[in-house]
């Protein structure tokens, strides 16, 4: 297939590797293709041409696998090993900062801060796998991204930060010399023209040079968000969360090509839950097979249409993992003391806020003193806990204004009716030996049950009940 083996090769970051370009031209027979009615002949005129991206390429963010496994960690450029100390055992904040660069009258390049704030909803739909979204099928890395709500200096913030000079919207200039937050603590996203690219990285976290000001994401200005302006098929947010796997250390799926079978943790991709694939899918055809097994065309490392995207792997989150904490510590920020992990899409209550479900206690079945905790309810109303070993999703059932996020044969804890009082909050013992289900079971070691609170919320109009998020605990 032409298409694939024109990007077999590894291309560069912007023009800065030429001797891979150079490769790159003598695979090329005839021009590359036409674009706004200027033809390339080879693929470092396409690049240098500002025009790049436009189409058909995603991002012109690459790098070569280094093949070495120096730098002591289990994620180098060249080596994945995704031991289970990588496993998404507990959740990992990341703070945002998006720079907008808009021309300098302020006409170009402009996005509304509810606009950026669907771009951290789709991060966190894609990177957590939450049901009931268009991320829903993806592997939960549980790795959570918010706006920062303070600036480095640490004064209260949006988030977001908007500067007017056409130079920097056309991606000129040292912008981010005067503009990044501290590189160490916050992942700072541009976007602007990006150079006619959908999008691109400039220091993988392994690379030196990473956590410096040059470090950053830099996207599209028209892909950024839900239905973004670019329109069909780079308007559903996915060029920034494909950006934001390099950021995190994630290649391509067809990275190198074809790769070694035997060898995937050290060849390819450096994974081996993706399969290999000889070069990118511009579109969307599932099924198809380059390197004798089907292609990862869902793979959001992929160059596949937003729509066609929806899944990070197993293994990519456990090398996101590890580069978080190698090579990017401050960026991430573990949150502690969780037993499980929270999941799925919560619809805010009354109070405005979404309710929470947390657990305290173990998770180990031999101490049987676990207990779940709810809050952010509205006050003086009831509810209780539903349980159940399968997480589903089905949007507004009966007279709900939630999710409810348990499928299969769900446990009710009806015999332990709690109040929400004057907190909006209450907690509910857990006796692990009794689960509500008929008849009743104990739960064993290994097994893992997901747990969601149900209550009446009768201050909204129309649906008089709602649930918090679901939350899963894997017990020993
Ligand atoms: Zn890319």
């Amino acid at each position: 297939m032409k298409l694939k083996s024109l990007f077999a090769g590894t291309l560069c970051v912007l023009a800065t590797c030429p001797s891979y370009a150079q490769n790159l031209d003598r695979e090329i027979e005839g021009p590359l293709h036409t674009v706004s009615g200027r033809e390339f002949q080879t693929y470092t005129e396409y690049v240098d041409s500002g025009l790049v991206g436009i189409d058909p390429l995603r991002c012109i963010s690459h790098k070569a696998v280094a093949g070495s496994f120096s730098g002591g960690a289990d994620c180098t450029l060249g080596f994945t090993n995704p031991s289970s100390a990588y496993d998404p055992v507990e959740i990992i904040e990341i703070n945002v900062v998006f720079h907008v660069l808009r021309s300098t009258s302020g006409t170009q390049g402009n996005i509304t801060l509810a606009q950026l704030e669907t771009q951290i909803d789709i991060l966190n739909e894609d990177f957590q796998g939450l049901a009931g979204t268009p991320g829903a099928n993806g592997f939960n890395s549980a790795i959570r991204f918010k706006l920062a709500d303070t600036d480095p200096q640490g004064n209260a913030a949006t988030g977001v930060t908007y500067h007017d000079n056409t130079s920097w919207f056309n991606d000129s200039g040292n912008y981010w010399s005067s503009t990044s937050w501290d590189a160490t603590r916050y992942l700072n996203i541009y976007t602007n023209n990006a150079s006619g690219s959908l999008g691109y990285i400039t220091r993988f976290p392994q690379e030196s040079g990473a956590g410096t000001a040059v470090d950053r994401v830099v996207a599209l200005w028209s892909t950024v968000g839900r239905n973004a302006p670019y329109g069909f098929p780079y308007n559903q947010g996915r060029t920034v969360t494909h950006e934001v796997g390099h950021y995190l250390g994630l290649f391509h799926t067809f990275q190198s090509g074809c790769g070694s079978a035997v060898a995937c943790y050290t060849t390819g991709d450096v994974i081996c839950d993706t399969n290999p694939e000889s070069g990118p899918e511009f579109g969307c055809a599932v099924g198809s097979q380059s390197c004798g097994s089907t292609d990862p065309i869902r793979n959001y490392m992929n160059y596949s249409y937003d729509t066609c995207m929806q899944n990070f792997t197993q293994e990519q989150s456990a090398r996101m993992r590890c580069a978080i904490e190698h090579y990017r510590p401050l960026v991430g920020t573990v949150i502690p003391g969780g037993l499980g992990l929270p999941y799925c899409e919560v619809v805010s209550n009354s109070t405005g806020l979404d309710a929470v479900l947390d657990a305290s206690g173990s998770s180990e079945v031999s101490m049987n003193d676990l207990q779940m905790e709810a809050s952010d309810m509205p006050m003086n109303q009831f509810g209780y806990l539903l349980t159940s070993q399968t997480q589903g999703f089905v949007a507004s059932p009966g007279t709900s204004s939630g999710n409810l996020c348990l499928g299969g044969t769900i446990g009710r804890y009806v015999g332990q009716v709690q109040n929400t009082g004057g907190t909006g909050t209450f907690d509910v013992p857990v006796d692990l030996t009794m689960i509500p289900l008929s008849p009743p079971v104990a739960v064993q070691v290994g097994e893992t049950w997901n747990f969601q609170v149900w209550f009446r919320d009768q201050l909204i109009t129309g649906p008089t009940s709602n649930f918090t998020n679901g939350y899963e605990i894997m017990f020993e």
